[in-house]
């Protein structure tokens, strides 16, 4: 099976019957080999080192007790899927809670709540759906048309956190599993030490306490597993899990830190878990000991006067309610039209100013549109926009038989000041 991650990262994996038994167990066929060790091994003996990893990380780190009610936040991806898994196999007498919030991403998010629902179905793991565009009026998108529509993914970041320790509270949650895994944690160090911002590295440690009463406390218990090890036992368990990537996620920077690591695993296989312990051991207990960081601890926590949830701002209103605010003053959200909509907005407008785009396909149904290829969203930034330059004073449309790939431009242009709409279905 093929995992589509992101443009760049693709994960295949393929069962072989090597000619020679389990190197663990010796007794069944090796059939996979566990990456991280270089061994060959069955599928009971991979399940069984896999977990064992986990439940060592769970452990040392004290991160749950029996009696605490943890939610899991369901993504639809391999991490959060096999996170859920793993727990309610290890701990099968810990009530676990599935958890999915539907951003309302238009093409992925309706897809994910489908597979996950498979998934606690398949765990029978009790799940609880919570959908912002019907209880708040919005959807993730819809940031496109305000200054943060090249950074989706920290808006979403915001509105994900309040809504984790919104949910929480409301399900009596006491702890809240996430499934960062070891690479993830890693280059995230990296990039953090890079840019000098020591104070978030802290909450990268694998516990993090609540910072006031009433607060989950949060647990990364895949924190020591490799990613790729991740999709191998999805795969090998059958666990449902989405095979696409969100459209507004962008690898740019993680993609270049990812890349190093790899690089520098070529030459030490260890190199990620020596990093994570010079992080853990050293560098992390340096900053908590400094007079500043000590300082800020004793600070009491302000609390956001919109929405009632702890901020670091010093001007009570969280980043989540500052971006909605911000949100709130566009009149006009217009991503999509209808067919019908479509003719009804273009007729009146001098033919020469708007410029239509068909993907993937020749239709008769717009028979001057230009043709383009999926392909091209591949190419860099820098081609993408010069080719549409010329169309920059004009108003785009874009169709395809299969709304996702038109939308992936309308979305791309948009963030790069376009004015343009994705032409979602055409009936007569
Ligand atoms: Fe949200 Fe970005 Fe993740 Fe998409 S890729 S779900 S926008 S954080």
């Amino acid at each position: 099976m093929k995992y589509i991650k992101s443009d760049y990262e693709v994960f295949e994996l393929e069962l072989k019957s090597y000619p020679f038994p389990c190197k663990l167990c010796k007794k069944e066929q090796a059939i996979i080999e566990i990456p991280s060790q270089k061994i060959k091994v069955c599928k009971d003996c991979y399940n069984q080192f896999f977990e064992n990893r986990i439940k060592k990380a769970i452990e040392s780190y004290k991160m749950f007790k029996t009696y605490d009610k943890i939610g899991v936040f369901l993504s639809g991806g391999k991490d959060s899927a096999t996170l859920l898994a793993v727990l309610k196999k290890l701990y099968p007498e810990v009530a676990l809670q599935g958890i999915y919030i539907n951003l309302g991403i238009r093409y992925y998010s309706d897809k994910a709540e489908e597979v996950v629902i498979k998934l606690c179905k398949k765990l029978n793991v009790p799940l609880y759906i919570y959908n912002l565009p019907k209880e708040e009026n919005f959807r993730i998108d819809d940031f496109i048309f305000t200054y943060f529509k090249n950074k989706i993914c920290s808006v979403c970041g915001a509105i994900k956190r309040y809504l984790f320790s919104k949910i929480a509270k409301n399900l009596g949650l006491t702890v809240i599993a996430t499934g960062h895994h070891l690479d993830d944690t890693v280059s995230t160090m990296l990039n953090l030490f890079f840019q000098g911002d020591f104070e978030s590295l802290v909450k990268l440690e694998p516990v993090l306490k609540p910072l006031y009463t009433g607060q989950a406390t949060k647990i990364k218990p895949l924190y020591t597993t490799p990613e790729k090890e991740i999709f191998f036992y999805a795969v090998l368990n059958e666990l449902p899990i989405v095979n696409f990537v969100c459209p507004h996620a962008d690898f740019t920077s993680i993609k270049k830190k990812k890349k190093f690591l790899e690089d520098l695993s070529k030459e030490n296989r260890q190199i990620k878990y020596q990093l994570l312990s010079v992080f853990l051991k050293k560098l992390i207990p340096l900053i908590k000991s400094h007079p500043q960081y000590k300082e800020k601890l004793v600070q009491p926590v302000n609390i956001c006067i919109k929405c009632g949830e702890a901020t670091s701002s010093s001007d009570q209103i969280c980043s989540r309610c500052k971006r909605i605010a911000l949100l709130n003053k566009v009149s006009d959200k217009t991503l999509e039209l209808s067919y019908q909509e479509f003719l009804k907005y273009v007729e009146k407008l001098d033919k020469e100013k708007i410029a239509i785009f068909v993907v993937n396909e020749e239709t008769d149904i717009f028979p001057n549109a230009i043709y383009i290829s999926s392909e091209f969203l591949n190419v860099s930034k820098r081609k993408f926009l010069k080719f549409f330059k010329p169309y920059k004073d004009k108003i785009l449309f874009f169709y395809s038989s299969d709304p996702k790939q038109s939308y992936l431009f309308v979305l791309k242009l948009k963030k790069a000041g376009f004015k343009v709409f994705n032409i979602k279905s055409v009936s007569f």
